[in-house]
């Protein structure tokens, strides 16, 4: 089967590695002159940097994506990091007070609520494992059980950090989906060489099985016959495919076949199509001699005023900095209504690091935002209408089809999954 792949990004590589295994005849098209999209390294300086992802899986050697690698027989070392961590302010007179915070285990997040409130957590993991809460966003959920404050700043930490979403814009049943993940599947993990080395991994696979990738190929048209993809055209060539699978999202697919789907039928689907909302955040990659945080967790920032999360994968992969160095990254969740103002963004985020870090010495290196047609996710978790298309044998992959439950690229590998359970069975 002829099958052209739409997009070199990490869904698109995962479905042609696995299709190429399957025996199916596979073409990639990427307009970018290099692959991976928002899951690859930049060089900077001896600074293995990122197109877009902090080169963390969520759930390391465990998760969706690690499986689906060694599914595909692709050769990637992933090495959980160490737990994840929360960093708390402390007032002068505490006796911890030396630095001005304290970091407490992810896993102790209770610890700032009164013994009642903990005790009523307590009995809502216990009651929540059969009669699973939903019907509403997590920060209305959290605000109807506990008066506390501090689960909602909780809350958006964690979501900024792994959804760039405040919680009142995730669905509590998402939520539950993720911390279920979490307990099966376990925390963060970091691909040795970053995510070029996961990227480097598939393009090896595809071209073992005779799949071809090319760069600098913006596909222009996605051509459909009788309700059905027949197959693309890229530059003034016309390829013909009896499968279509994009990586660029539902809306961006529509648009390369808007005519076909000008059609009263695929009303519905339009309709959805603007229903889909990308998530934005900018992300902040700091160079120091010495550690800024000092382990290979997360440090969620639940009281920073806009950074939510920062890692230091150095701890994992030292090559990922030049000798002696160590790369640090913070992320931050970007409103809608403020993508208009990045740079007071940006500046609140640097204000926040300068916070966080007290009086240490470090070097910004590149500061990147992340919006609309590239965004941090295509459609917001828990929101996207899965793989498939109105139109037959053309399939969606990517953060636009992920799936319940999978943060993202655990998500992206979740989705992709999915749509090849029902390609190939
Ligand atoms: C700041 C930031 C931090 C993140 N951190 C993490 C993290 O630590 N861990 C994690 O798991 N995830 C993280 N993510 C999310 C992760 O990067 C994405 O989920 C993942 O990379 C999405 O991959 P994709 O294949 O869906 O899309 P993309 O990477 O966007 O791939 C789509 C590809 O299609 C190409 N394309 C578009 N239009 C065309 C066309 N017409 N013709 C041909 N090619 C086309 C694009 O150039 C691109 O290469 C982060 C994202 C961002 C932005």
């Amino acid at each position: 089967m002829k099958t052209i792949v739409i997009g070199a990004g990490l869904g698109g590589l995962l479905s042609a590695a696995r299709l190429s295994q399957a025996g199916y005849q596979v073409e990639v098209f990427e307009r970018l002159p290099l692959t991976g999209g928002r899951f690859t390294n930049i060089n900077f300086r001896g600074f293995q940097l990122s197109t877009g992802a902090l080169h963390m899986l969520p759930h390391g050697p465990a998760g969706p994506l690690a499986q689906f690698l060694k599914e595909v027989k692709a050769d990637v070392i992933i090495v959980r990091a160490d737990r994840p961590t929360i960093r708390l302010p402390l007032k002068k007179h505490h006796p911890d007070y030396r630095h001005g915070f304290k970091d407490i285990a992810f896993s102790e997040f209770t610890k700032p609520l009164s013994h009642k409130d903990r005790l009523k957590i307590a009995l809502l993991v216990v009651s929540t494992r059969k009669n699973r809460p939903t019907g509403s966003s997590l920060q209305t959920w959290i605000r109807t059980q506990f008066k506390d404050e501090w689960l909602v700043k909780f809350a958006d930490s964690f979501c900024g950090w792994s959804l760039s979403l405040k919680s009142d814009k995730v669905r509590v049943e998402e939520i539950f989906e993720i911390i279920e993940s979490m307990y099966r599947f376990g925390g963060p993990g970091v691909p040795i060489g970053g995510c070029k080395a996961v990227i480097d991994a598939l393009e090896a696979v595809i071209f073992a099985n005779g799949g071809r990738i090319h760069t600098r190929a913006e596909v222009s048209q996605i051509l459909v016959e009788n309700g059905r993809a027949t197959g693309v055209v890229v530059g003034n060539e016309t390829y013909r495919a009896d499968l279509v699978i994009s990586n660029l999202g539902h809306a961006a697919t529509a648009c390369l076949c808007s005519e076909a789907l000008k059609e009263k039928i695929y009303a519905d689907y339009i309709r959805m199509l603007k229903t889909l909302q990308p998530s934005a955040g900018i992300k902040i990659c700091l160079a120091a001699d010495e550690p800024l945080i000092g382990y290979s967790g997360v440090l969620l920032t639940p009281y920073a005023k806009r950074v939510n999360g920062i890692n230091e994968v150095t701890h994992v992969d030292p090559k990922l900095a030049p000798p002696g160095k160590h790369l640090t990254m913070s992320h931050q969740y970007v409103a809608p209504e403020n993508v208009k103002s990045l740079e007071n963004e940006i500046d609140s985020g640097l204000n926040d690091l300068k916070e966080i870090f007290p009086g240490r010495k470090y070097e910004v290196l590149l500061i990147q935002s992340y919006h609309d047609n590239w965004p941090v996710n295509r459609a917001a978790s828990g929101t996207d209408p899965g793989n498939e298309t109105p139109i037959s044998n053309l399939y969606v992959v990517g953060d636009g089809a992920k799936g319940k439950g999978g943060i993202e690229v655990e998500g992206v590998a979740l989705g992709v999954a999915a749509a090849m359970k029902k390609i190939i069975g």
